[in-house]
């Protein structure tokens, strides 16, 4: 006997042509993602690797290689967009780059903020789903502990110049926060991608007074050209 879930697949498959949302073959009912693309997904993850940190004091780590498929997926989970696609994504980095044995249960994940007026037009933050299904894998602390102060122009769309005046004090730490319990903790910053690096080292700055023990960044991908030594 046929499920009213599965029969409600097939009537709507009629009616409409899924497609993968990255090489846009035709898929069944739901799926956002081909078998061929979470393939080749799962392969371009890595466990995090240091990347070269050209302009802060913290150490940024990634999770697959410069300008790989991963980069596609982050533009798409972005531009189009898409939080199942995210939800994957976390979903696949969270095994792939085994999670579990490079973060500690005592840390805390801490999401990239964006600000209420994009969040509204995106619908969701692509940094806090990532953040969030990673801290549930591992079973760490995960606290929205930055907020934004101040709507600022995507970094994408500034000039070279602007990139780095840009973002000054768009950052600051959410009130709700009991600042003591962050004393002594490693902060894993999340992000999806790093490029110049400029949107992890300002919202790292106010997290500077929680007297952590270190503070890193956790991204999926990356413009760093170079891996540090
Ligand atoms: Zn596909």
């Amino acid at each position: 006997m046929i499920s009213f879930k599965e029969f409600l697949k097939h009537f709507l498959s009629i009616f409409f042509t899924y497609r993968c949302h990255v090489c846009k073959n035709s898929c069944d009912f739901g799926v956002v993602l081909c078998g061929d693309c979470k393939e080749k997904l799962r392969k371009a993850v890595h466990k995090p690797e240091l990347v070269q940190d050209t302009i802060g004091n913290f150490n940024i780590y990634t999770m697959s290689s410069y300008d790989d498929f991963t980069s596609d997926i982050v533009k798409i989970i972005k531009y189009r967009p898409s939080k199942r696609l995210a939800k994957i994504l976390a979903e696949i980095c969270a095994e792939k780059a085994d999670l579990k044995n490079f973060l500690q249960a005592d840390d805390v994940i801490i999401p990239v903020p964006m600000h209420e007026k994009r969040l509204e037009e995106r619908g969701f933050n692509q940094a806090w789903v990532l953040a969030e299904i990673y801290a549930e894998r591992v079973g760490c602390h995960f606290s929205p502990a930055i907020v934004r102060s101040r709507f600022t122009k995507p970094q994408a769309s500034c000039s070279e110049s602007e990139r780095t005046t840009n973002l000054d004090n768009a950052f600051c730490l959410n009130p709700d926060i009991i600042k003591t319990a962050f004393k002594g903790k490693r902060l894993i910053v999340v992000d999806d991608v790093a490029t110049t690096g400029t949107t992890l080292q300002k919202s790292i700055e106010p997290l500077k007074e929680l007297e952590a023990r270190e503070i890193i960044a956790l991204v999926v991908s990356h413009s760093y050209k170079k891996y540090r030594a």
